[in-house]
């Protein structure tokens, strides 16, 4: 189906909806070709399909200006199906349509009504994740504490009132492990037994890493959102920075091999699910995230306003030169995000800055009362 909205696209026709692609999957499946889809559980094509249609629709959205045209996935990455209903729960096994029950280690009690399940697999293991729905109360913030935080490449997060988040730097220390291993795995003969081993290695090492930095980033934005009812951050657009390294065929990056090396870097720290990581858990307890403009943060004299590069002579140390002020250059900043924070929520939506690091505009600025 997508490969027909594509070719739809190119030849300048609308694109197959939802309802019109669900009635071309059930000739499929009565066809000789694609008659394995007649093996799955419909509803799981169904989900696809709707997937899809949703992916073209934010594709077109221009109020999500980063979200891209849906692409071709290869296959054995994020490999994944969701059941829309009919899943249940009967002790240590879960009951999947048309595959039967299967057993399973929960780690948590599922509370509220299933409302999907969807099944994951990541190397050799097999993932349930079940989605529920259930009423709470709303939350209520449990402090009153506001912070302005600077994400860093050297550092995660540096806090304005001094505290730091070093974050763990699991590619620098494992790269070397995986490129030696990749090195390997190309002397291998593809295929062959011995490939299969080694590329199994390297998918092995890659989740390590991933789960490294992702406990990490999970440590810091727990600790972050318990102790603070509003988080200022930079609108990074993360994905618009790391895709600029690569340049254009007009416009060729002069310094792709420098900027690659520091991409690397901002994508081992991954700050767009640090950003994430916040949003939600800020929304579980009832506090809120505000995206500031990164312009000037780093410039900037967070003590007279003062600002010029050359108050940043060093990476690591901020020194105005209007009034002397001198200060770790990553607090320097991160105080005067929270600065910005503060002008954000005395000026909303005049002549404002919108923020859309998620591609939502303006999910995170509801407005809550600051406390100073
Ligand atoms: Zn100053």
């Amino acid at each position: 189906m997508l490969s027909i909205n594509l070719q739809r696209l190119t030849d300048k026709q609308p694109i197959m909806r939802y309802n019109e692609s669900a009635w071309w999957l059930t000739l499929w499946k009565k066809s000789d070709e694609f008659g394995f889809l007649a093996q799955v559980q419909s509803q799981v094509l169904q989900q696809c399909l709707k997937d899809l249609d949703r992916a073209f629709s934010d594709g077109f959205d221009r109020k999500q200006p980063l979200k891209r045209m849906p692409r071709f996935k290869k296959k054995g990455s994020n490999d994944s199906f969701r059941f829309p209903q009919s899943v249940r729960v009967e002790g240590n096994r879960v009951f999947l349509p048309k595959i039967g029950l299967v057993r399973f280690r929960q780690s948590r009690p599922i509370e509220g009504l299933i409302r999907s399940a969807t099944v994951s697999r990541r190397g050799k293991h097999w993932f349930v994740s079940i989605l529920t729905a259930r009423e709470i109360a709303e939350p209520i913030h449990q402090s009153s504490m506001v912070t302005g935080i600077d994400r860093g490449v050297v550092n995660l997060a540096t806090l304005s009132d001094g505290s730091v988040f070093e974050g763990s730097k699991p590619l620098k220390r494992l790269a070397k492990k995986l490129a030696r291993e990749q090195r390997k795995l190309a002397r291998k003969t593809k295929f062959s037994n011995n490939w299969k081993k080694q590329r199994e290695r390297i998918t092995r090492l890659h989740i390590k890493i991933a789960d490294a930095r992702n406990d990490a980033i999970h440590k810091a934005t727990t600790i972050i959102s318990k102790n603070h009812a509003v988080i200022v951050l930079e609108d990074l657009r993360t994905k618009n920075m790391t895709a600029s390294a690569k340049g254009s065929i007009d416009e060729p990056c002069t310094n792709v091999r420098q900027k690659a090396g520091l991409n690397r870097s901002i994508l081992d720290m991954g700050w767009f699910e640090f950003y994430r990581q916040l949003e939600y858990k800020q929304r579980w307890r009832g506090g809120q995230v505000i995206l500031i403009n990164p312009r000037n943060t780093s410039r900037k004299c967070s003590a007279c306003g003062f600002t010029d590069k050359v108050n940043r002579q060093t990476q690591a140390q901020f020194s105005c030169m209007a009034c002397g002020h001198t200060e770790n250059a990553d607090v320097n900043a991160a105080k005067n995000i929270l600065a910005a924070g503060y002008a954000v929520q005395a000026c909303e939506g005049i002549g404002g800055y919108a923020p859309n690091e998620a591609g939502t505009r303006g999910a995170a600025m509801r407005p809550l009362p600051l406390a100073a």
